[in-house]
């Protein structure tokens, strides 16, 4: 451990570390380093490493012994580019201490800039810049910073609502601006700023019972401190569980030499990114604001100008641009964006600041972007030559594939609609919904099954929870690269900012506009894509016809090796399934056909059949059934085509079908000739203690033979004419619920028998067709070898595979999954992501037992998880088939299965 490096420098044309260096050195310490190598103009500083945080938190909150005179090097090394000096009254330096986690956590983290000014500095750097005004305002950010950051987040002090130091700071900031007529925090003068920073120091020794430390190493330390802590803060943590970043990863900390922003009309501060992040546009895009910090952009709290004249929009375009206010420095500026992208060869998210006019380079980091934008740049960058094609395949999320294959508003609907406001158009694609003010009812109401959108005057990192789960966000402050766009674009999420004709009051949850009102539960619908807000709720449509999309697909299919099916059990789902580039059914549940519209007879007949009390009387029911059965399946088939589709037999919980309303009853029984007690005595024998382990699947056809010998002379029947009438079709006879050789042969015997009736039936010597079964209780996975004797295929069904694993019930999971997730007693949801050390190894040996008898065995999944990306990669791995998911998933599946490829290459 004493030879551990932890501590590492950068500036000056040099570093210790690299871009490579992300789980060391976080994200913005590595990229820092390598700007700094690459010979941006990037501020001195140093990074504490992540090992220093997961040390911390390892050792009670301490560092390691060799840390201080690592640091003191470092800042030496600092001192000595800059040419001042830390603490040192007539020049002082002055630092920012930032987090920097492995993968970006947007505003999760605390950040405390200015560190350094205290009163033996403050008349050295008022005499080194002759500009008092400014010396006291970033007095007076450090206090407010440090006291919110370190004295109280950091120290765990919990204040009552709206009683935090830092609103109580903010007050007193307002009160100032008000009494005075200042227009805005620029306008304050030195002496107000001055007798302001006084006061706040007051104010937190009141409120929080310490003084503000007057000693820059103190200062120093506190930073560093609070920023560690912050990595296990409230809102750092549930963005972690969201984002699916690990908690032992740590963050890193960095502390870089401050340069300003706020020096006066030659100095400027912004953000931007590389390339257009909501639409990918190869347009160099961001904003800035002239005499400012960067805290400034991000907030929210002043209207940002834009960065050139190519990306003005409605919003902004009164605004003066940096292309034409410092035409030199965008000049360089545009020099380093080529400089980035050439370099890193993806989109970049970048951050500087203008310091009497010389520009510096605070940050790049790969740029989080909508997957509308992501798979335009992929493209682009594709044919631009920067990348390869599975680079491109990479770049795409599958998850992000979900916001293109979602509804946009209708724009004839948007025609005759409503316009309430203009916003920025920050997350793509249509949202609808009630309205809320909080974050807490965003997630209250979304938790009661209702549809919301987040109102806020501007969102701020707390509000995360209510932003994930509102289905689109709007808020009145803000820009482009505000906390509120940046987290929904990351997510795909429908999002408007800044639209700032809207009165937004929280706390009565409410909303003026031009003389309207609209509260709490009222209906809005947002178009993310162009920043408008229309009243009620517009009519939405698909989005799928992105001609880019396609192309960009088709690369996916020519890398990936497994199949992607889906299931489906309707003409409709078929059909919708085959756009979004299915290749055939995995799962046709037979059961589906008696949910929905048109289900009353058949529904009916099935009632009919299950409440028989001889098998005369049943078969009569199943030949009533019959022409049903034959009918939906024939139709599915018919739209797969030359697709393969799997038909499951019936797997029906028996006493979901038991008619509950006496008037059900009564026909019910009227039908079977039988009384009403004689019903309900029939029905009393169907119920089950554990019917998720009762009598279903294959345990159904082994009592009741006939009802599988009904099911499969539909398909063989409906095979046949389709055939006779020049249709292809391959259908897969699929057996559920079985735990043993046997049930499948005894089944098999049904299936030979009807086979040869429908053969002479209609004359012909063979219907081609695949005899299959699930593999969804472990004792089937387990005997895969003797099972895999009886048929062609298996098909893993994960979900009950995972319920009988987990012995998790996957009906009553809901009850106290959260409270696993809380304790980190399960990472994720075993039912979504499969569990690839319990239900996996089933899988796994089940298709190595199952080969070991028949190597040619076909094997697929059709549970849930066949469309989840982690699960697909898994499926990859283990050498399946295929994977089966539904409709909507299919292309995620195409896309996971093809990085999965690229990244585990498999014949
Ligand atoms: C399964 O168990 O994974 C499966 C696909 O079947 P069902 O969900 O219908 O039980
Ligand atoms: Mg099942």
């Amino acid at each position: 451990m004493t030879d551990a490096k932890f501590v590492y420098s950068f500036g000056g044309g040099t570093a210790d570390g690299k871009s490579e260096m992300k789980n060391l050195l976080g994200g913005k310490g590595a990229n820092l380093a390598e700007m700094a190598s690459l010979g941006i103009p990037v501020p001195a500083g140093f990074t504490l490493t992540t090992e220093v945080c997961t040390y911390y938190y390892d050792h009670d909150h301490t560092y390691p012994t060799t840390i201080d005179a690592e640091v003191d090097a470092a800042m030496a090394k600092v001192e000595e580019v800059m040419g001042t000096s830390f603490g040192d009254p007539n020049d002082p330096l002055l630092v920012s201490v930032r987090s920097g986690a492995r993968s970006s956590m947007p505003g999760m983290m605390e950040t405390v800039l200015n560190v350094g000014l205290c009163s033996a500095t403050i008349p050295g750097l008022i005499a080194k810049t002759g500009n008092p005004r400014f010396v006291y305002d970033a007095y007076r950010r450090l206090i407010m910073m440090y006291s919110d950051v370190v004295m109280e987040k950091a120290a765990g002090v919990e204040p009552v609502e709206g009683q935090g130091i830092r609103q109580q700071l903010d007050r007193m900031l307002d009160d100032v601006k008000e009494t005075n007529g200042y227009a805005s925090d620029a306008d304050i003068s030195a002496e107000h700023l001055e007798d302001l920073a006084n006061r706040f120091k007051a104010k937190v020794k009141e409120v929080l019972g310490k003084d503000f430390p007057d000693d820059p190493r103190e200062q120093l330390w506190g930073g560093i401190g609070a920023v560690f802590s912050s990595w296990n803060g409230k809102r750092a943590i549930s963005y972690r569980r969201i984002e699916a970043i690990p908690d032992d990863w740590g963050t890193a900390v960095n502390v870089q030499a401050m340069v300003f922003g706020n020096m006066g009309d030659d100095s400027a501060t912004g953000v931007a990114f590389t390339r257009n992040p909501a639409t990918g546009e190869n347009l160099f895009y961001g904003e800035w604001l002239v005499n400012a910090q960067g805290e400034d952009v991000v907030a929210g709290t002043r209207t940002p100008n834009p960065l050139n004249e190519d990306t003005k929009n409605e919003q902004n375009e009164h605004l003066q641009s940096l292309q034409i206010a410092m035409p030199e420095v965008y000049e360089q500026l545009f020099g380093i964006r080529n400089q980035l992208e050439d370099h890193y060869a993806d989109m970049q998210d970048i951050e500087f600041t203008i310091q009497d006019g010389r520009l510096w380079m605070l940050q790049t980091r790969v740029g989080k972007r909508t997957g509308t934008a992501a798979l335009n740049m992929a493209m682009d960058m594709l044919s631009e030559g920067r990348i390869d094609k599975p680079t491109a395949i990479l770049r795409v999320k599958p998850e992000q594939l979900d916001e293109m294959l979602h509804p946009i508003v209708d724009p004839a609907a948007e025609e005759a609609g409503e316009l309430v406001a203009k916003g920025l158009p920050a997350g793509p694609g249509g949202a609808r919904g009630q309205i809320v003010f909080s974050a807490d009812d965003a997630v209250a109401w979304t938790k009661a099954g209702k549809t919301v959108l987040l109102v806020r005057e501007e969102t701020n990192p707390e509000d995360v929870e209510g932003m994930r789960a509102a289905v689109g966000i709007l808020t009145g402050r803000g820009g482009m690269t505000s906390h509120a766009a940046l987290v929904a674009r990351g997510w795909g999420k429908c999002c408007i900012v800044g639209a700032g004709a809207l009165e937004i009051d929280v706390l009565a949850k409410k909303i003026e506009v031009d003389g309207k009102v609209y509260t709490e539960g009222d209906v809005l619908t947002l178009n993310g894509t162009r920043g408008l807000v229309y009243a009620g709720e517009l009519d939405m449509i698909d989005a799928t016809e992105n001609p880019r999309f396609v192309e960009f697909m088709a690369l996916a299919d020519d890398i990936r090796v497994l199949d992607v099916r889906t299931n489906a059990d309707t003409p409709d789902d078929a059909r919708t399934a085959i756009e979004f580039g299915a290749e055939g059914i995995g799962l046709f549940r037979t059961e589906h056909m008696f949910y929905g519209t048109g289900s009353e007879e058949p529904l009916f007949l099935l009632r009919k059949m299950i409440m028989s009390g001889s098998v005369s009387e049943r078969r009569a029911a199943l030949d009533e059934l019959f022409p049903f059965v034959k009918r939906d399946m024939k139709a599915t088939m018919e739209v797969m085509g030359e697709r393969p589709v799997t038909i499951r037999l019936l797997d029906p919980p028996l006493h979901e079908f038991v008619p509950q309303s006496a008037d059900e009853r009564a026909k019910l029984a009227s039908a079977l000739d039988i009384d009403g007690s004689e019903l309900d005595r029939r029905a009393e024998e169907l119920h089950e203690m554990n019917p998720m382990m009762g009598h279903r699947g294959v345990r159904l056809g082994v009592t009741f033979p006939e009802i599988s010998e009904m099911q499969i002379r539909a398909i063989l029947e409906a095979a046949i004419e389709l055939r006779q009438e020049g249709k292809m079709c391959f259908p897969e006879i699929m057996v559920p619920v079985t735990g043993m050789k046997a049930e499948l042969d005894d089944q098999l015997e049904i299936a030979k028998t009807v086979h040869a009736e429908v053969c002479s039936k209609y004359g012909v010597d063979e219907v081609e067709h695949l005899y299959g079964t699930m593999i969804e209780i472990p004792r089937a996975a387990l005997t895969a070898d003797e099972i895999a004797e009886s048929v062609q295929f298996f098909s893993f069904g994960t979900n009950d595979l995972t319920q009988m694993t987990f012995g998790f019930s996957r009906d009553d999971i809901g009850g106290f999954l959260s409270d696993y997730l809380d304790k980190k007693i399960l990472p994720v949801d075993p039912f979504q992501v499969l569990d690839r050390n319990s239900v996996g190894v089933l899988v796994k040996t089940g298709i190595e037992r199952g080969r070991s008898t028949r190597p040619n065995l076909k094997v697929g999944i059709c549970g849930e998880h066949g469309g989840e990306p982690n699960s697909v990669e898994f499926c990859h791995l283990v050498g399946m088939n295929y994977v089966s998911c539904s409709p909507y998933r299919v292309p995620i599946a195409r896309l996971a299965a093809a990085q999965a490829q690229i990244n585990h290459p498999r014949s």
